[in-house]
Protein backbone atom coordinates (compact mmCIF):
# COMPACT_ATOMS: atom_id res chain seq x y z
CA UNK A 1 0.00 0.00 0.00
CA UNK A 2 2.91 2.12 0.93
CA UNK A 3 4.39 2.23 -2.08
CA UNK A 4 1.60 2.91 -4.66
CA UNK A 5 0.32 6.22 -6.29
CA UNK A 6 -3.37 5.58 -7.71
CA UNK A 7 -6.26 7.81 -9.41
CA UNK A 8 -9.09 7.33 -8.69
CA UNK A 9 -12.09 6.52 -11.16
CA UNK A 10 -13.37 9.64 -12.66
CA UNK A 11 -16.35 10.77 -10.23
CA UNK A 12 -19.88 10.01 -11.77
CA UNK A 13 -22.09 12.59 -13.32
CA UNK A 14 -23.96 14.72 -10.63
CA UNK A 15 -27.06 13.72 -10.98
CA UNK A 16 -30.14 16.17 -10.38
CA UNK A 17 -29.63 17.01 -6.61
CA UNK A 18 -29.29 19.71 -5.29
CA UNK A 19 -25.45 20.67 -4.85
CA UNK A 20 -23.09 23.21 -4.83
CA UNK A 21 -20.12 22.20 -7.03
CA UNK A 22 -16.92 23.10 -5.30
CA UNK A 23 -14.79 26.21 -7.22
CA UNK A 24 -11.25 26.48 -5.94
CA UNK A 25 -10.33 29.57 -6.75
CA UNK A 26 -6.94 30.63 -5.73
CA UNK A 27 -5.96 27.28 -4.96
CA UNK A 28 -4.46 24.58 -6.94
CA UNK A 29 -6.08 20.98 -6.85
CA UNK A 30 -3.45 18.67 -7.44
CA UNK A 31 -4.24 16.54 -10.14
CA UNK A 32 -2.99 13.63 -12.20
CA UNK A 33 -2.01 13.29 -15.00
CA UNK A 34 -5.31 12.10 -16.53
CA UNK A 35 -6.92 14.85 -14.80
CA UNK A 36 -8.39 12.99 -11.81
CA UNK A 37 -6.94 14.01 -7.96
CA UNK A 38 -4.16 12.66 -6.85
CA UNK A 39 -3.57 10.27 -4.28
CA UNK A 40 -0.23 10.12 -2.59
CA UNK A 41 1.13 7.35 -0.30
CA UNK A 42 4.71 7.05 -0.66
CA UNK A 43 6.73 10.52 0.69
CA UNK A 44 8.12 12.37 -1.97
CA UNK A 45 11.16 13.04 0.56
CA UNK A 46 12.25 9.87 2.31
CA UNK A 47 15.47 11.98 4.39
CA UNK A 48 14.26 11.23 7.97
CA UNK A 49 16.01 13.05 10.69
CA UNK A 50 19.06 11.76 12.75
CA UNK A 51 17.74 9.04 15.47
CA UNK A 52 16.37 10.50 18.70
CA UNK A 53 15.48 9.47 21.97
CA UNK A 54 12.02 8.75 21.35
CA UNK A 55 12.15 6.96 18.05
CA UNK A 56 13.95 3.65 20.47
CA UNK A 57 12.52 1.33 23.07
CA UNK A 58 13.85 1.46 26.17
CA UNK A 59 15.95 -1.48 25.00
CA UNK A 60 17.19 0.06 22.03
CA UNK A 61 18.39 3.00 24.04
CA UNK A 62 20.25 1.02 26.47
CA UNK A 63 21.82 -0.30 23.32
CA UNK A 64 22.66 2.90 21.81
CA UNK A 65 23.90 4.22 24.47
CA UNK A 66 26.67 1.35 24.86
CA UNK A 67 27.40 1.80 21.20
CA UNK A 68 28.51 5.05 22.18
CA UNK A 69 29.90 4.12 25.04
CA UNK A 70 27.77 4.58 28.06
CA UNK A 71 26.37 2.15 30.99
CA UNK A 72 23.05 1.43 29.67
CA UNK A 73 21.47 2.61 33.44
CA UNK A 74 21.91 6.02 31.30
CA UNK A 75 19.39 5.12 29.07
CA UNK A 76 16.80 5.70 32.31
CA UNK A 77 18.10 9.28 33.45
CA UNK A 78 18.18 10.37 30.13
CA UNK A 79 14.34 8.98 29.77
CA UNK A 80 13.18 10.52 32.96
CA UNK A 81 14.83 13.78 31.84
CA UNK A 82 12.98 14.29 28.71
CA UNK A 83 9.16 12.21 29.63
CA UNK A 84 9.22 13.53 32.84
CA UNK A 85 11.24 16.82 33.13
CA UNK A 86 10.62 17.67 29.40
CA UNK A 87 14.15 18.78 29.24
CA UNK A 88 17.13 17.47 27.36
CA UNK A 89 19.08 20.65 28.32
CA UNK A 90 22.52 19.10 29.81
CA UNK A 91 22.73 21.76 32.12
CA UNK A 92 20.32 21.14 34.69
CA UNK A 93 21.14 16.86 33.88
CA UNK A 94 23.27 17.00 36.96
CA UNK A 95 22.57 13.06 37.71
CA UNK A 96 25.11 12.81 34.72
CA UNK A 97 28.80 12.99 34.71
CA UNK A 98 29.84 16.36 34.10
CA UNK A 99 32.66 14.93 31.60
CA UNK A 100 31.06 14.26 28.04
CA UNK A 101 27.19 14.90 29.08
CA UNK A 102 27.18 18.13 26.22
CA UNK A 103 28.28 15.14 23.73
CA UNK A 104 26.06 12.55 25.35
CA UNK A 105 23.10 14.89 25.28
CA UNK A 106 23.27 16.32 21.51
CA UNK A 107 24.02 12.79 20.14
CA UNK A 108 20.37 11.56 21.95
CA UNK A 109 18.36 14.26 21.93
CA UNK A 110 19.24 15.98 18.28
CA UNK A 111 17.15 18.89 18.56
CA UNK A 112 13.89 18.25 16.23
CA UNK A 113 11.29 20.99 16.03
CA UNK A 114 12.05 24.61 16.00
CA UNK A 115 9.52 27.17 16.99
CA UNK A 116 8.60 29.47 14.16
CA UNK A 117 5.33 31.15 15.67
CA UNK A 118 3.30 30.30 18.17
CA UNK A 119 -0.54 32.26 17.80
CA UNK A 120 -2.34 32.84 21.07
CA UNK A 121 -6.46 33.00 20.74
CA UNK A 122 -7.75 36.37 22.57
CA UNK A 123 -9.19 34.50 25.09
CA UNK A 124 -5.64 32.68 25.67
CA UNK A 125 -7.32 28.85 25.88
CA UNK A 126 -5.82 27.96 22.51
CA UNK A 127 -2.40 28.28 21.12
CA UNK A 128 -0.95 27.14 17.60
CA UNK A 129 2.70 26.13 17.20
CA UNK A 130 4.38 26.21 14.02
CA UNK A 131 7.37 24.25 13.67
CA UNK A 132 10.26 23.93 11.08
CA UNK A 133 11.96 20.33 10.83
CA UNK A 134 15.10 19.32 10.51
CA UNK A 135 14.85 19.58 6.53
CA UNK A 136 13.08 22.82 6.08
CA UNK A 137 9.55 20.86 6.14
CA UNK A 138 6.58 22.98 7.98
CA UNK A 139 4.17 21.48 10.30
CA UNK A 140 1.84 22.91 13.20
CA UNK A 141 0.04 21.70 16.23
CA UNK A 142 -2.70 22.83 18.57
CA UNK A 143 -2.96 23.18 22.01
CA UNK A 144 -6.51 23.52 23.60
CA UNK A 145 -7.24 23.67 27.23
CA UNK A 146 -10.74 22.77 28.49
CA UNK A 147 -12.00 22.42 31.90
CA UNK A 148 -9.92 19.62 33.36
CA UNK A 149 -8.00 18.55 30.71
CA UNK A 150 -5.78 19.93 27.95
CA UNK A 151 -5.71 17.97 24.33
CA UNK A 152 -2.92 18.43 21.72
CA UNK A 153 -3.72 18.01 17.81
CA UNK A 154 -0.26 16.54 16.63
CA UNK A 155 0.64 16.42 12.85
CA UNK A 156 1.54 12.97 11.78
CA UNK A 157 3.24 14.28 8.02
CA UNK A 158 4.23 17.48 6.75
CA UNK A 159 1.50 18.01 4.39
CA UNK A 160 -1.01 15.30 3.44
CA UNK A 161 -1.54 13.22 0.11
CA UNK A 162 -4.93 12.19 0.68
CA UNK A 163 -6.27 15.01 -1.20
CA UNK A 164 -9.64 16.04 0.54
CA UNK A 165 -10.47 19.27 -1.44
CA UNK A 166 -11.86 20.96 1.82
CA UNK A 167 -8.94 20.79 3.90
CA UNK A 168 -6.08 23.37 3.66
CA UNK A 169 -3.49 20.36 3.98
CA UNK A 170 -4.97 18.30 1.40
CA UNK A 171 -3.95 21.04 -0.98
CA UNK A 172 -0.14 21.35 -0.25
CA UNK A 173 0.07 17.75 -0.90
CA UNK A 174 2.48 15.14 1.01
CA UNK A 175 6.28 16.46 1.52
CA UNK A 176 7.48 13.36 3.52
CA UNK A 177 6.29 11.25 6.84
CA UNK A 178 7.14 12.62 10.42
CA UNK A 179 8.92 10.68 12.37
CA UNK A 180 8.33 9.22 15.31
CA UNK A 181 10.32 11.23 17.56
CA UNK A 182 9.38 14.04 15.95
CA UNK A 183 5.47 13.02 16.58
CA UNK A 184 6.91 12.69 20.29
CA UNK A 185 8.35 15.85 20.63
CA UNK A 186 5.02 18.22 19.70
CA UNK A 187 3.82 16.92 22.91
CA UNK A 188 6.71 17.34 24.98
CA UNK A 189 7.13 20.94 23.42
CA UNK A 190 3.56 21.46 24.74
CA UNK A 191 4.30 20.23 27.84
CA UNK A 192 7.22 22.30 28.56
CA UNK A 193 5.01 25.22 27.03
CA UNK A 194 2.51 24.31 29.69
CA UNK A 195 4.73 24.12 32.43
CA UNK A 196 5.87 27.72 31.52
CA UNK A 197 1.92 28.66 32.22
CA UNK A 198 1.72 29.56 28.36
CA UNK A 199 -2.03 28.66 28.06
CA UNK A 200 -2.85 30.41 31.39
CA UNK A 201 -6.25 30.14 32.12
CA UNK A 202 -6.27 27.84 35.02
CA UNK A 203 -9.42 27.69 36.74
CA UNK A 204 -9.74 30.36 39.70
CA UNK A 205 -13.03 28.22 40.89
CA UNK A 206 -11.18 25.83 42.64
CA UNK A 207 -11.54 23.14 40.39
CA UNK A 208 -8.31 21.19 39.35
CA UNK A 209 -6.88 21.48 35.85
CA UNK A 210 -4.50 19.63 33.78
CA UNK A 211 -0.90 20.87 33.77
CA UNK A 212 0.32 18.57 31.00
CA UNK A 213 -1.20 17.43 27.94
CA UNK A 214 -4.12 14.83 28.88
CA UNK A 215 -5.66 14.04 25.41
CA UNK A 216 -4.11 13.73 22.05
CA UNK A 217 -5.69 13.54 18.72
CA UNK A 218 -3.92 12.55 15.51
CA UNK A 219 -5.92 15.32 13.39
CA UNK A 220 -3.43 17.82 13.12
CA UNK A 221 -1.62 17.66 9.28
CA UNK A 222 -1.56 14.60 7.61
CA UNK A 223 -3.40 11.24 7.17
CA UNK A 224 -1.60 9.04 9.97
CA UNK A 225 -2.23 5.81 9.20
CA UNK A 226 -0.19 6.36 5.59
CA UNK A 227 2.62 6.45 7.97
CA UNK A 228 1.56 3.79 10.13
CA UNK A 229 5.19 2.70 11.46
CA UNK A 230 5.98 5.75 12.81
CA UNK A 231 2.64 6.54 14.35
CA UNK A 232 2.80 3.43 16.01
CA UNK A 233 6.16 3.85 17.74
CA UNK A 234 4.38 7.35 18.97
CA UNK A 235 1.58 5.82 20.18
CA UNK A 236 4.06 3.50 22.26
CA UNK A 237 5.95 6.26 23.40
CA UNK A 238 2.69 8.04 24.52
CA UNK A 239 1.45 5.09 26.52
CA UNK A 240 3.79 3.11 27.78
CA UNK A 241 5.03 4.04 31.49
CA UNK A 242 7.20 6.74 32.82
CA UNK A 243 9.84 6.63 32.06
CA UNK A 244 9.69 4.80 29.37
CA UNK A 245 7.01 6.95 28.00
CA UNK A 246 4.68 9.86 28.77
CA UNK A 247 2.30 7.40 30.38
CA UNK A 248 -0.78 8.06 29.65
CA UNK A 249 -4.14 6.42 28.79
CA UNK A 250 -4.55 5.08 25.14
CA UNK A 251 -7.92 5.72 25.81
CA UNK A 252 -6.94 9.43 25.97
CA UNK A 253 -5.40 9.15 22.56
CA UNK A 254 -7.72 9.45 18.93
CA UNK A 255 -6.43 8.25 15.73
CA UNK A 256 -8.08 10.12 12.80
CA UNK A 257 -8.21 8.56 9.78
CA UNK A 258 -9.62 9.13 5.68
CA UNK A 259 -10.56 5.62 6.16
CA UNK A 260 -7.33 2.94 4.76
CA UNK A 261 -9.11 -0.02 5.39
CA UNK A 262 -6.14 -2.80 5.42
CA UNK A 263 -4.37 -0.13 8.42
CA UNK A 264 -7.78 0.43 10.27
CA UNK A 265 -7.93 -3.72 10.38
CA UNK A 266 -3.99 -3.95 11.14
CA UNK A 267 -4.77 -0.97 14.15
CA UNK A 268 -8.17 -2.97 15.49
CA UNK A 269 -5.14 -5.86 15.70
CA UNK A 270 -2.97 -4.47 17.51
CA UNK A 271 -4.98 -4.32 21.08
CA UNK A 272 -3.85 -0.65 21.80
CA UNK A 273 -7.75 0.83 23.22
CA UNK A 274 -7.00 3.90 21.08
CA UNK A 275 -10.27 5.72 20.75
CA UNK A 276 -10.33 5.49 16.42
CA UNK A 277 -11.87 7.95 14.19
CA UNK A 278 -13.10 7.45 10.52
CA UNK A 279 -13.98 10.77 8.58
CA UNK A 280 -17.02 9.60 6.86
CA UNK A 281 -18.10 13.18 5.31
CA UNK A 282 -20.91 11.46 3.42
CA UNK A 283 -22.96 8.14 3.77
CA UNK A 284 -23.29 7.55 0.07
CA UNK A 285 -19.90 6.98 -2.55
CA UNK A 286 -21.07 9.51 -5.06
CA UNK A 287 -20.16 12.03 -2.97
CA UNK A 288 -18.04 10.49 -0.58
CA UNK A 289 -15.89 9.85 -3.82
CA UNK A 290 -15.47 13.59 -4.78
CA UNK A 291 -15.03 15.04 -0.77
CA UNK A 292 -12.66 11.92 0.27
CA UNK A 293 -10.52 10.94 -2.92
CA UNK A 294 -9.83 7.55 -1.15
CA UNK A 295 -12.98 6.27 -1.04
CA UNK A 296 -12.39 5.12 -5.10
CA UNK A 297 -10.18 3.24 -3.48
CA UNK A 298 -12.30 1.85 -0.03
CA UNK A 299 -16.13 2.40 -0.30
CA UNK A 300 -18.51 3.45 2.33
CA UNK A 301 -19.08 0.33 3.63
CA UNK A 302 -16.00 -1.13 3.41
CA UNK A 303 -14.77 1.79 5.87
CA UNK A 304 -17.57 1.70 8.11
CA UNK A 305 -17.39 -2.85 8.10
CA UNK A 306 -13.66 -1.62 9.32
CA UNK A 307 -14.91 0.71 11.95
CA UNK A 308 -17.00 -1.63 13.11
CA UNK A 309 -14.37 -4.57 13.47
CA UNK A 310 -12.47 -2.07 15.07
CA UNK A 311 -15.27 -1.34 17.84
CA UNK A 312 -15.68 -5.29 17.88
CA UNK A 313 -11.85 -6.15 18.57
CA UNK A 314 -11.25 -3.73 21.45
CA UNK A 315 -14.59 -2.56 22.64
CA UNK A 316 -14.34 0.87 21.85
CA UNK A 317 -16.83 3.06 20.61
CA UNK A 318 -15.54 4.84 17.49
CA UNK A 319 -16.24 8.31 16.28
CA UNK A 320 -17.76 9.15 12.61
CA UNK A 321 -16.71 12.62 11.98
CA UNK A 322 -18.49 14.86 9.65
CA UNK A 323 -17.59 18.36 8.10
CA UNK A 324 -21.19 19.86 7.69
CA UNK A 325 -21.00 21.49 4.09
CA UNK A 326 -23.55 24.05 2.78
CA UNK A 327 -26.11 22.14 0.52
CA UNK A 328 -23.09 19.58 -0.61
CA UNK A 329 -23.57 17.01 2.17
CA UNK A 330 -25.79 18.11 4.87
CA UNK A 331 -29.08 17.02 3.17
CA UNK A 332 -31.74 15.63 5.65
CA UNK A 333 -31.52 12.52 3.14
CA UNK A 334 -27.79 11.99 4.27
CA UNK A 335 -28.57 12.24 7.90
CA UNK A 336 -31.28 9.19 7.47
CA UNK A 337 -28.61 7.20 5.36
CA UNK A 338 -26.02 7.34 7.66
CA UNK A 339 -28.05 6.66 10.87
CA UNK A 340 -29.49 3.49 8.54
CA UNK A 341 -25.70 2.16 7.71
CA UNK A 342 -24.59 2.91 11.62
CA UNK A 343 -27.88 0.77 12.42
CA UNK A 344 -27.84 -1.97 10.42
CA UNK A 345 -24.28 -3.04 11.86
CA UNK A 346 -25.06 -2.34 15.13
CA UNK A 347 -26.27 -0.71 18.30
CA UNK A 348 -23.79 1.69 21.02
CA UNK A 349 -20.99 0.66 18.97
CA UNK A 350 -20.45 4.54 17.60
CA UNK A 351 -21.71 8.00 17.67
CA UNK A 352 -21.33 10.90 15.23
CA UNK A 353 -19.49 14.19 15.70
CA UNK A 354 -20.75 16.46 13.06
CA UNK A 355 -18.64 19.68 12.62
CA UNK A 356 -19.48 23.01 11.06
CA UNK A 357 -16.83 23.45 7.93
CA UNK A 358 -14.00 25.68 8.85
CA UNK A 359 -13.32 28.04 6.15
CA UNK A 360 -10.53 27.33 3.91
CA UNK A 361 -8.55 29.93 1.37
CA UNK A 362 -9.59 29.49 -1.81
CA UNK A 363 -13.00 26.98 -1.62
CA UNK A 364 -15.93 28.62 -1.48
CA UNK A 365 -17.32 25.99 0.77
CA UNK A 366 -19.19 27.06 3.55
CA UNK A 367 -20.31 25.82 6.85
CA UNK A 368 -24.48 24.71 6.83
CA UNK A 369 -26.61 26.50 8.24
CA UNK A 370 -27.46 26.47 11.87
CA UNK A 371 -31.29 25.37 11.58
CA UNK A 372 -29.66 22.62 8.75
CA UNK A 373 -27.24 21.20 11.29
CA UNK A 374 -29.91 21.15 13.55
CA UNK A 375 -31.91 19.09 11.59
CA UNK A 376 -29.05 16.91 10.50
CA UNK A 377 -27.89 16.09 14.15
CA UNK A 378 -31.59 15.68 15.09
CA UNK A 379 -32.25 13.19 12.77
CA UNK A 380 -29.13 11.05 13.77
CA UNK A 381 -30.64 11.21 17.86
CA UNK A 382 -33.70 10.33 16.59
CA UNK A 383 -32.40 7.19 15.37
CA UNK A 384 -30.90 6.09 18.24
CA UNK A 385 -26.93 7.57 17.43
CA UNK A 386 -25.81 9.47 19.43
CA UNK A 387 -24.51 12.77 18.38
CA UNK A 388 -22.56 15.82 19.01
CA UNK A 389 -21.68 18.82 17.30
CA UNK A 390 -17.93 19.50 18.05
CA UNK A 391 -16.77 23.22 18.50
CA UNK A 392 -14.85 24.57 16.05
CA UNK A 393 -11.90 25.94 18.49
CA UNK A 394 -8.69 27.37 17.38
CA UNK A 395 -10.60 28.86 14.21
CA UNK A 396 -9.60 32.79 14.38
CA UNK A 397 -5.67 31.74 13.93
CA UNK A 398 -6.35 29.03 11.56
CA UNK A 399 -5.90 26.26 13.74
CA UNK A 400 -9.15 24.65 13.67
CA UNK A 401 -9.87 21.56 11.58
CA UNK A 402 -8.89 21.85 8.47
CA UNK A 403 -7.07 25.18 8.38
CA UNK A 404 -3.30 23.94 9.20
CA UNK A 405 -1.42 24.57 6.40
CA UNK A 406 1.84 25.63 7.45
CA UNK A 407 2.43 28.87 5.90
CA UNK A 408 4.65 31.31 7.49
N1 LIG B 1 -6.15 12.69 7.82
C1 LIG B 1 -6.88 12.46 9.02
C2 LIG B 1 -6.53 13.39 10.16
C3 LIG B 1 -6.45 14.89 9.88
S1 LIG B 1 -7.89 15.85 9.65
C4 LIG B 1 -8.37 12.50 8.77
O1 LIG B 1 -8.76 12.99 7.73
O2 LIG B 1 -9.13 12.00 9.57
C5 LIG B 1 -8.77 15.88 11.13
C6 LIG B 1 -10.25 16.09 10.92
O3 LIG B 1 -10.56 17.40 10.40
C7 LIG B 1 -10.84 15.11 9.92
O4 LIG B 1 -12.04 14.60 10.40
C8 LIG B 1 -11.06 16.00 8.72
O5 LIG B 1 -11.98 15.46 7.83
C9 LIG B 1 -11.50 17.28 9.36
N2 LIG B 1 -11.46 18.45 8.48
C10 LIG B 1 -10.65 18.65 7.41
N3 LIG B 1 -10.90 19.83 6.82
C11 LIG B 1 -11.90 20.41 7.54
C12 LIG B 1 -12.59 21.66 7.44
N4 LIG B 1 -12.29 22.54 6.49
N5 LIG B 1 -13.56 21.91 8.36
C13 LIG B 1 -13.84 21.03 9.34
N6 LIG B 1 -13.22 19.84 9.48
C14 LIG B 1 -12.26 19.53 8.59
Amino acid sequence: MSDVTVTPAAPAPSSSRLQVRPELEGAQPIVASDGRPLLQFKSPRVSQPPVHLADLTLAERQDRLKELGHPGFRAKQLSTHYFSHYTTDPAVMSDLPKAGREELVRAMFPPLLTEVKRLTTDNGDTIKFLWRLFDGALVESVLMRYPGRVTLCVSSQAGCGMNCPFCATGQAGLTRNMSTAEIVDQVVAANRALAEDALGGLRTDGGHDADRVTNIVFMGMGEPLANYKRVMGALHRFIDDSPEGLGMSARNITVSTVGLVPAIDKLAAEAIPVTFALSLHAPDDELRDELIPVNTRWKVDEALDAAYNYYRTTGRRVSIEYALIKDMNDHAWRADLLAKKLNQRGRGWVHVNPIPLNPTPGSIWTASEKSVSTEFINRLRAAGIPTTLRDTRGKEIDGACGQLAAGE
